[in-house]
């Protein structure tokens, strides 16, 4: 079994109903389990136009997919969620992004790991720290610490909201 974390974004049709689907679909997901959710998180968005506030959060797996298959099972989930890609970064009912997939690093052109914007987007790295240990290394990426001190987190905010897991915190 391999350790892989995924990204939860929504900000738009309901977002925690969304991030709720979403976690569920996930631990259905074929030859995998759900081990720990993170915090979710609200933060405005980056990207074109005016767009409404995201709620972001991130999940571990212990996984016997591939890489690529398991990119195929979560979007599957993002398109059974209505996910509609239109425009890049543009407003999503669902964005599922594989963050890392035990210490692989990977870079093909449907699949980089780990994902190429963990350590420019706070809503990306901040639940991801919840997932690790404070002493982790990512690949390519150097401590967890570094990453997190080089982004104080300003514009992120902890939502009184949790996903429906026994190991979330
Ligand atoms: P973004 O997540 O960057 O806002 P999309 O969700 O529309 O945009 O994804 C665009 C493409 O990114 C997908 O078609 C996918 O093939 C590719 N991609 C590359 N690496 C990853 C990754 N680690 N996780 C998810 N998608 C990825
Ligand atoms: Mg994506």
């Amino acid at each position: 079994m391999i350790t892989a974390c995924v990204a939860l974004g929504s900000n738009l049709q309901e977002p925690a109903q969304q991030l709720m689907a979403a976690v569920a679909a996930l631990r259905g997901l074929e030859d995998s389990r759900l081990t720990r959710c993170s915090r979710v998180y609200s933060s405005a968005a980056v990207g074109p136009g005016e767009q409404p506030d995201y709620l972001n959060a991130a999940v571990m797996l212990e996984t016997r997919l591939t890489p690529l298959a398991l990119l195929d099972a979560l979007q599957r989930i993002e398109a059974r969620q209505g996910r509609e890609r239109e425009l890049r970064w543009g407003p999503r009912t669902l964005d599922l992004d594989l963050l890392l997939y035990g210490d692989q690093t990977l870079n093909l052109p449907r699949l980089q790991i780990p994902h190429p914007r963990i350590a420019e987007r706070d809503f990306v790295l901040y639940p991801l720290a919840d997932l690790l240990p404070a002493d982790c290394e990512l690949p390519g990426l150097g401590p967890l610490t570094a990453l997190l001190a080089a982004r104080p987190g300003a514009d992120l905010q902890v939502v009184d909201l949790q996903l429906p897991e026994e190991h979330c915190r």
